[in-house]
């Protein structure tokens, strides 16, 4: 089915973010793997071709559009060429948000141009080593010393957390408020008691820092509190659905594109005298992972469009988010399975999507979680 969501300017941004993981990812992605991160280069390059803060304003340096298409395509690109570590969609389309909706003007003067030149990159700390999904859990204190405060506690699981020069850190800073004693506090790099742990080792998407990070008495500046103070809580539950949206776009694309890789494959290779794309099992596999994706793909167009028109709900995008990665994770173990041995191969795409794309399901809220949003959303 042809898609209809997209102009030629989208298009045209398609062949731009093409261009750029042509000539500034693809030859350096072996190597970061390698290395367990990506260089600041890289970050540096996508702010120079306005890959950086696209809904940012342009006084700032961004690309001043509200279009959430645009980082669609983004994302549908990166997931396409199965680049999983250099996290633009973390930044845009999921910090960008915090920055550009609760920052004041004079953060913003602050932040943003930094943001979208690469020269600032940033990180979300919510998940602490005794809470992930119950965020009311949060350990990490910020106690209020007047003009300051000084927090107290250790992250992990943090994207970005070893490059980041800018962290979000969610912090408990009233006692016994529950969900609503959190706040948002921003702590920038080389801050003192600001440290980083370990760049943990992950069964995928190697070449993504994901870290611990410490704060030991880290005084962290009055002016550093983002949005509301109490407020953290509400600024997560408006922000989450744009990121399980993000999420679920990079998911169905992936899925899409290693069908691809495996339809072609099976017409290649032959077992018993003929292509495997003779069998009928085979061709059912195909038949069925077509469909579930194509199904996929129109409600995620829907979602694609309503979230551009500022209509998107939490539920719905609880529904993309666990739908859409559940059918990765389903997509990229049948196609491995039909590649044979040669699917459990480094070199071949679909084995690295397989552990690339197994944390899906998990981060951004769990498919378990998602499950209850939509539940209560019908049934409270
Ligand atoms: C590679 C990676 C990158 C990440 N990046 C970030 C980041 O940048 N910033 C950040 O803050 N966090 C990040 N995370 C953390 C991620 O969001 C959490 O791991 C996730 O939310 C789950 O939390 P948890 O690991 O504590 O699991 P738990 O909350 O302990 O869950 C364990 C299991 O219990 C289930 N469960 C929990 N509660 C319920 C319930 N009420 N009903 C049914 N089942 C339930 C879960 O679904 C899961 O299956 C990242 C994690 C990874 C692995």
């Amino acid at each position: 089915m042809k898609r209809q969501i997209f102009t030629e300017d989208h298009e045209a941004f398609r062949q731009t973010v093409r261009t750029f993981l042509a000539k500034e990812v693809e030859p350096h992605y072996e190597q970061w793997e390698k290395d367990g991160i990506v260089s600041r280069e890289a970050w540096l390059a996508a702010g120079r071709q306005g890959l950086l803060g696209l809904d940012v304003p342009e006084e700032y340096g961004g690309g001043g559009t509200a279009d959430f298409r645009y980082a669609a395509v983004l994302a549908e690109e990166f997931s396409r060429a199965g680049v999983a570590g250099l996290a633009l969609g973390l930044h845009n389309d999921i910090i960008g948000p915090y920055l550009t909706s609760l920052a004041t003007d004079e953060q913003k003067r602050r932040w943003l141009p930094g943001f979208c030149s690469g020269e600032i990159v940033t990180a979300i700390a919510m998940t602490e080593p005794g809470a992930g999904s119950d965020l009311q859990g949060i350990r990490t204190t910020a106690e209020d010393k007047g003009d300051h405060w000084v927090l107290n506690g250790s992250k992990t699981f943090i994207s970005n957390g070893i490059l980041a020069d800018l962290v979000i850190v969610v912090a408990r800073t009233k006692p016994e408020g529950g969900a609503k004693g959190l706040s948002l506090l921003v702590v920038e790099r080389d801050t003192p008691g600001f440290e980083r742990g370990r760049n943990l080792d992950k069964i995928g998407q190697k070449s993504q820092d994901t870290a611990e990070l410490f704060f030991n008495d880290v005084r962290v500046p009055k002016e550093n509190l983002l949005g509301e103070l109490h407020g953290a809580f509400l600024h997560l539950m408006t922000n989450l659905a744009q990121e399980r949206l993000a999420i679920a776009v990079g998911a169905i694309a992936g899925a899409e594109e290693i069908l691809e890789q495996t339809t072609r494959y099976v017409k290649e290779r032959e077992a018993f005298g003929r292509p495997l794309a003779r069998l009928q099992h085979v061709r059912f596999e195909i038949a069925e992972l077509a469909t579930e994706c194509a199904v996929t793909r129109a409600f995620l167009d829907r979602c694609i469009e309503d979230h551009s028109a500022g209509q998107l709900d939490a539920a719905h995008a609880s529904m993309a988010k666990w739908w859409a990665t559940e059918l990765q994770k389903r997509v990229t173990d049948r196609c491995l399975q039909l590649h044979g041995g040669y699917g459990y191969m480094n070199e071949f795409p679909v084995a690295r999507a397989y552990t690339d794309g197994r944390i899906q399901t998990i981060y951004g809220g769990t498919t378990e979680i998602m499950k209850e949003i939509i539940g209560r959303s019908i049934l409270d």
